[in-house]
């Protein structure tokens, strides 16, 4: 996506880790027109019909899903980082280690709000090492329900997520993929 492409390399910041901040119109301060134009492209790659709900996880991931969601017209439901490790059985539950807080969380999704009869689009900012990603479409397994796709906003196509989720036969739809980032310099896989 052009338009996206032209913003990371505009206003995009390396930090050191192998980290990428956008938090001045992703996931800190956000650019509503683009991130429209974001939602409608995720539309475009996957116009499937069968799609019931789009799933995320907090925090960034929450209103980028939203602004989709209105190309879809269907519900956005978000995996939330538990506080406390006491899960009762309301709840599907995940392990995620977060890339960029080096840390593990238990995500929980509540039973009500996911079954069997669900078609999930999973949506979220970025994929590095795919953990993210991983725990969503575990909790969708664990559900029963049909996983239709992931669309991610930006994949680091130089660390090994999209790998593992395209592995497993995944439709995943990136919308800017980084093949080399530095503090100088940044290229694009071409589409
Ligand atoms: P993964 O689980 O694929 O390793 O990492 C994905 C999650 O970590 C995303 O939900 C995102 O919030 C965060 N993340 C990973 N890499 C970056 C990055 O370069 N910049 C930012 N801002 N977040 C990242």
């Amino acid at each position: 996506m052009q338009l996206l492409k032209e913003r990371i390399l505009k206003d995009g910041v390396v930090k050191p880790g192998n980290v990428l901040k956008v938090d001045s119109f992703l996931n800190h301060q956000m650019d509503i027109d683009l991130i429209n134009e974001i939602g409608k492209e995720f539309r475009r790659r996957f116009p499937s019909e069968k799609i019931t709900k789009i799933l995320t996880i907090e925090a960034s991931g929450i209103g980028i899903a939203c602004i989709a969601a209105q190309y879809f017209h269907v519900p956005v439901v978000f995996a939330k980082k538990a506080q406390s490790i006491n899960i009762d059985g309301e709840v599907y539950h995940s392990k995620v280690e977060s890339f960029t807080h080096k840390r593990t969380y238990d995500v929980i999704l509540s039973k009500k709000f996911l079954g069997p009869d669900d078609h999930v689009l999973i949506i979220d900012d970025f994929l590095a090492n795919g953990c993210a990603l991983l725990g969503l479409i575990s909790i969708v397994k664990d559900a029963q329900a049909t996983i239709e796709g992931a669309g991610i906003v930006i994949e680091k196509g130089f660390q090994q997520g999209g790998d593992k989720i395209r592995d497993l036969g995944i439709h995943l739809e990136s919308l800017a993929i980084i093949s080399s980032m530095t503090d100088t310099s940044l290229t694009f896989k071409e589409d």
